[in-house]
């Protein structure tokens, strides 16, 4: 199925927003201008990255949360890349939290619900569509996860 990139960015953003309503979060979202398409299963996409903004305001304290949602042509295909400014994640964690079931001991996963699924059904989705996920991450001071997507075969 061929996707405007835009379609994938608004239906994440939107099941966010609504998530989210009553909670305090600074939302910024940049979309490059003419982005190719992208072939991929609209659904699975759209929930890899809605789980990418979960992960960022469930990992960054109740104040001052600040999640930036980038989208930019790179190579063939394109990077959508969200940054928090939450907890971080150790260098000897960063492969970890792809694993199934994985979670970082620490207070904001012990103050929050999850399963340790997201990340690893996240990377699955994109791989299957031929892309890569990676993260960056500074502890204390936050995280980067970047997915790239190639382009699809119009
Ligand atoms: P689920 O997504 O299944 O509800 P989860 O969020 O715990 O549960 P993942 O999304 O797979 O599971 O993330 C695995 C772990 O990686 C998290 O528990 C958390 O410790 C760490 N993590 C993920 N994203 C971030 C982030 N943006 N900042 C800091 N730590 C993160
Ligand atoms: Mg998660």
């Amino acid at each position: 199925e061929i996707v405007p990139v835009s379609e994938l960015v608004n239906a994440a953003v939107e099941a966010f927003r609504t998530q989210r309503m009553e909670d305090g979060v600074d939302l910024t979202v940049e979309v490059s201008d003419g982005l190719p398409a992208l072939d991929v299963d609209r659904a699975a996409v759209a929930g890899a990255l809605l789980n990418l903004l979960q992960n960022a305001y469930k990992y960054s304290g109740p104040d001052n949360r600040r999640i930036t949602l980038q989208v930019r042509g790179s190579g063939k295909g394109v990077d959508l890349s969200v940054e928090d400014n939450g907890v971080g994640i150790a260098p000897q964690e960063r492969n970890r939290i792809f694993e199934r079931f994985y979670r970082v001991d620490n207070l904001l996963t012990r103050r929050t619900e999850g399963s340790g699924l997201g990340l690893a059904i996240t990377r699955r989705i994109i791989e299957t569509h031929g892309g890569r996920i990676s993260v960056q991450s500074e502890p204390g001071k936050g995280s980067r996860f970047t997915i790239h997507l190639p382009a699809g075969k119009a």
